[in-house]
């Protein structure tokens, strides 16, 4: 008998008849032979009304991380007991759990919390004696006791933490589009999916802004090497298997994409010091305090100096913005900068594939493709799999557009994807 645990996003659970779709899916999956493990999400756009009462409850204030933890993890609560009342209705035996009571103990990192353990026992007992057993997503608890969430998209690293600990042979997730797409198709509606798409590719899809998978999940499921496939909630079909790498190289006659995806993140900004001195140490004095200030950096560039004088210039998470911005400006006068500025209308745009090692050329005709469409590229930074590049936000859906064509991804069998409004827990 195989186990299987299947994770439904807030879309898949937005009200009762949803669930009821979740509850079917679930029971077909146990009458096929498999013990089934579901976890969820609250419901649709329930986080993010619970995070907006949190800030007008305390005003100017951020809210208290802990008791900001514990409101947040009520939205899986109310979805983990909805689901097993359906469940129940339909005849089907179920027993649901938060994270604390299955013992997902996690640091006391509020908001972004880590899993350092899970007890499997409690679920191994249920589904032993034929239950359907559903989990509480997003949700864990610390040593001392406080309830913890694991930041935003958090269930689907709760489904392959589980999945790991219960040695499930497949974490399915279960959302509003019926796989991994070369890109967003709520941006480009001619994207195609993908039928295999690599951890490694996933793993900097995710972490360059693609939502679809909270990217600690892919990491869980990369190290503990639990079979992982994103499926639609409304409609049948195969979705995307996360492989291995290699598993989907060329086999006989398929040749390996050279690009998996397109991945934008419109969530950093800007900050530039102009005119520092161009001197030994720098970088270091300019970086130490925004460390020092627990700001993290992602791109940097240093232009050639002038007069012995150079243009500084990172991007940082937006929500950092300010502060980083305030952090300069107090350093500006110590560094002798002549400037200070910031700019939160960019976005960054990133290409990745594997393909890119063994190719020359991916970055030259990227920037082809831009420069067509008359868009002007502002910071650039590259790995082994990946070339990111910072532009005007303005150009998001020209410019991913443009790429997705350059890079020949789009969709040719005609059909364009469907997929419904915004879907956050
Ligand atoms: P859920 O609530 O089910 O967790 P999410 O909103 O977190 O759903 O993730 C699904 C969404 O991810 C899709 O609706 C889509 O807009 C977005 N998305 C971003 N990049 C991609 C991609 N490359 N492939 C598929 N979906 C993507
Ligand atoms: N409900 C949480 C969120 O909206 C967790 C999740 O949906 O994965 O981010
Ligand atoms: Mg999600």
């Amino acid at each position: 008998m195989s186990l299987i645990v299947q994770k439904y996003g807030g879309s898949s659970v937005g009200d009762i008849e949803r669930m009821e779709n979740v509850a079917r899916k679930a029971i077909a999956s146990r009458d096929a032979g498999h013990q089934v493990v579901v976890v969820v999400s609250a419901m649709k756009g329930e986080t993010d009304r619970l995070t907006d009462l949190a800030h007008r409850a305390s005003h100017t204030a951020d809210p208290r991380p802990r008791e900001l933890d514990l409101l947040l993890s009520t939205g899986e609560t109310v979805s983990i007991s909805l689901l097993t009342m359906v469940l129940e209705r339909m005849g089907a035996p179920a027993r649901c759990y938060t994270g604390a009571q299955v013992r997902i103990l996690t640091d006391s990192a509020f908001s972004k919390a880590r899993i350092q353990d899970i007890d499997a026992e409690i679920i191994r007992e249920d589904l032993s004696a034929g239950r359907i057993v559903i989990v509480a997503g997003f949700q864990g608890v610390d040593e001392n006791g406080s309830i913890t969430t694991l930041g935003r998209g958090g269930s689907d690293t709760t489904a392959v933490a589980l999945a790991a600990a219960l040695e499930a042979d497949e974490c399915q997730i279960y959302t509003d589009v019926d796989g991994v797409y070369t890109t967003d198709p709520r941006v480009v509606p001619t994207a195609r999916r993908l039928e295999k798409v690599t951890f490694e590719e996933m793993l900097e899809l995710a972490s360059l802004g693609s939502k679809v998978l909270q990217i600690r999940a892919v990491e869980f499921a990369g190290k503990y090497q639990v079979p992982l496939r994103v499926l639609s909630s409304f409609e049948e079909g195969p979705g995307t298997l996360i492989t291995m790498e290699g598993d989907n190289m060329s086999q006989g006659s398929m040749e390996e994409p050279l690009i998996a995806g397109i991945a934008f993140n419109r969530d950093e900004a800007k900050l530039t010091m102009i005119g520092v001195p161009d001197t030994p140490g720098i970088a270091a004095r300019i970086l130490g305090p925004i460390a020092e200030a627990n700001i993290e950096v992602d791109m940097i560039v240093q232009n050639i100096s002038n007069d012995g004088l150079t243009d500084f210039t990172f991007t940082v998470n937006k929500s950092e913005y300010q502060r980083g911005l305030d952090t300069l400006r107090e350093l500006a006068g110590d560094l002798g900068a002549r400037e200070v500025y910031g700019d939160t209308s960019i976005v960054k745009l990133s290409l990745v594939g594997v393909g890119m090692r063994s190719h020359a050329g991916v970055a030259s005709k990227m920037f082809d493709a831009l420069a067509a469409e008359g868009i002007n590229i502002q910071m650039i930074s590259t790995s082994e799999i990946k070339i990111s590049v910072v532009v005007d936000e303005k150009y998001l859906e020209l410019g991913t557009r443009a790429l997705h064509r350059a890079f020949d991804l789009d969709d040719r069998s005609g059909q364009t994807v469907s997929v419904e409004g915004e879907s956050a827990g």
